[in-house]
């Protein structure tokens, strides 16, 4: 028997399963896919924390000052290159803009605007939907007091399918960066930037090479290589749009700090339904087993406790049908906070359904909203799949995952 079955592989059940692993726990983590991760910037938004708290029922009502706090240390713990800040700080998009994000690794972060410096954008060759023009022309808004250069990069490994006119996308380069050819490409390319400046009279200020991709090594997961910080110049990633090296990357680097700490992982498997009961009506029933379909087969898996963390809408927890009617949880069947109205015909604002979830108590227990009694006494429910919050338009998508994950590991 499992100490917790962690059910869902995206931020929120990563977090909370690695936090129960390194607790000593024996944890199961059984996920169908990958989650939303893959859409993520390489940014944690916790929005405007204190705001949110005042709201009625959003999750962060569920948590103290603390507890969050304990979630964005946990993040840097297992990724040491995030910084954690009292103030939010402010990175690049891959527009050139500038994007206020609550945890990034520290080779996002902007220099201050009040010194002066050179950018260097360094572009690579083919890289899809990236606009330098557009880039250039925002950074030298954003940064008034700096000057903005380009410089564009072909690596031989890729000449082939730029000559072919095939776009490569931001993975793709992430991947040639992790090579030694990528790295000597890269190495070279940043000399040469250097020298440049340095003949035309130009090294005054600080000069700052900016790549719109993941280029460090600081989601190694198999950690063989030390983490590369060396360049001869500082180097600036921007944050990543989809499909997201970073995002890619973080998956993949959580799945084996989760092993490495003796988590057993269940992956391409759909959980489907359990089994539970209770002693009395009135009593919350006590899950004992989970029915799980993996490769072709039905498994029971045993646990004490069983975290619930499986997206909401998106990430495929929560099933919609065509009838509106048919909208329920996909495993555990629980009942929905689902507004009367779903949708604001004005498309940039607050979106009712994004509102769609599971209310519980202030241990993340499923709650039956009508009896407002706990449903399930061993259940803990995480990340996007709790109600009465929205990461869109409050910006607290990581924030809301972290520390539900971090604070239901901690119950386990
Ligand atoms: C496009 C996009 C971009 C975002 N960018 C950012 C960002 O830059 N910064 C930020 O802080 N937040 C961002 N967010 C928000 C944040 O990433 C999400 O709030 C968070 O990832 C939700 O995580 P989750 O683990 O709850 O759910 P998900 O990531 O949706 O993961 C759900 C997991 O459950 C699995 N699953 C579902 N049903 C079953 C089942 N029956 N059996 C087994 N497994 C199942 C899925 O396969 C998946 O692995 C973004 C969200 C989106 C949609």
């Amino acid at each position: 028997m499992w100490d917790a079955v962690v059910v869902g592989g995206g931020l929120a059940g990563w977090i909370a399963g690695i936090r129960a692993a390194q607790r000593g726990k024996k944890v199961l983590l059984v996920t169908e896919g990958v989650g939303t991760l893959f859409y993520f910037s390489g940014i944690f938004d916790y929005g405007d924390v204190e705001r949110l708290r005042h709201l009625p029922k959003h999750p962060y009502t569920l948590f103290n000052s603390q507890a969050i706090v304990q979630g964005k240390h946990f993040v840097q713990e297992i990724c040491p290159e995030y910084v954690v800040n009292d103030r939010p700080q402010s990175a690049f998009t891959v527009l050139g803009t500038v994007r206020q994000g609550d945890l990034m690794p520290r080779s996002m972060v902007l220099p201050d605007r009040q010194e002066q410096g050179e950018f260097v954008l360094l572009v690579p060759e083919g890289l899809k939907d990236f606009f330098p023009e557009t880039v250039v022309a925002n950074m030298a808004r954003e940064f008034p007091g700096w000057q903005v250069n380009v410089k564009r990069m072909q690596v031989d490994a890729l000449a082939e399918w730029t000559r072919l006119g095939k776009s490569v996308s931001s993975i793709d380069y992430a991947n040639i960066w992790r090579s030694e050819e990528g790295q000597r490409a890269l190495t070279n390319e940043i000399e040469e930037i250097k020298r440049q400046s340095q003949g035309a009279g130009r090294s005054q200020g600080k000069i700052v090479v900016v790549l719109p991709s993941l280029v460090r090594e600081y989601f190694d997961s198999s950690r063989t290589k030390p983490y590369k910080s060396e360049f001869s110049l500082p180097v600036l990633e921007m944050s990543s749009f989809v499909p997201s090296p970073h995002g890619r990357y973080f998956a993949e680097y959580l799945k084996h700090r989760f092993t490495d700490l003796g988590g057993e992982l269940m992956i391409g498997a759909r959980a489907l339904s359990l089994n539970g009961e209770s002693t009395s009506e009135s009593q919350a029933k006590a899950c004992q087993e989970l029915k799980v379909h993996s490769m072709g087969k039905t498994l029971r898996l045993k646990g004490k406790k069983f975290i619930l963390a499986t997206g909401g809408l998106l990430g495929g927890g929560i099933k919609v049908g065509m009838a509106r009617k048919s909208i329920h949880e996909g495993v555990f069947d629980l009942p929905l906070f689902v507004p009367k109205e779903w949708s604001e015909s004005q498309f940039f604002a607050p979106q009712p359904f994004a509102q769609i979830g599971v209310e519980t108590d202030e241990f993340m227990r499923p709650l039956d909203p009508t009896r407002g009694q706990v449903v399930w006494d061993n259940v803990h429910v995480v990340g996007r799949m709790l109600a009465h919050w929205d990461p869109w338009t409050q910006r607290c998508g990581g924030g809301v995952s972290v520390t539900s994950g971090y604070a239901a590991a901690e119950l386990v």
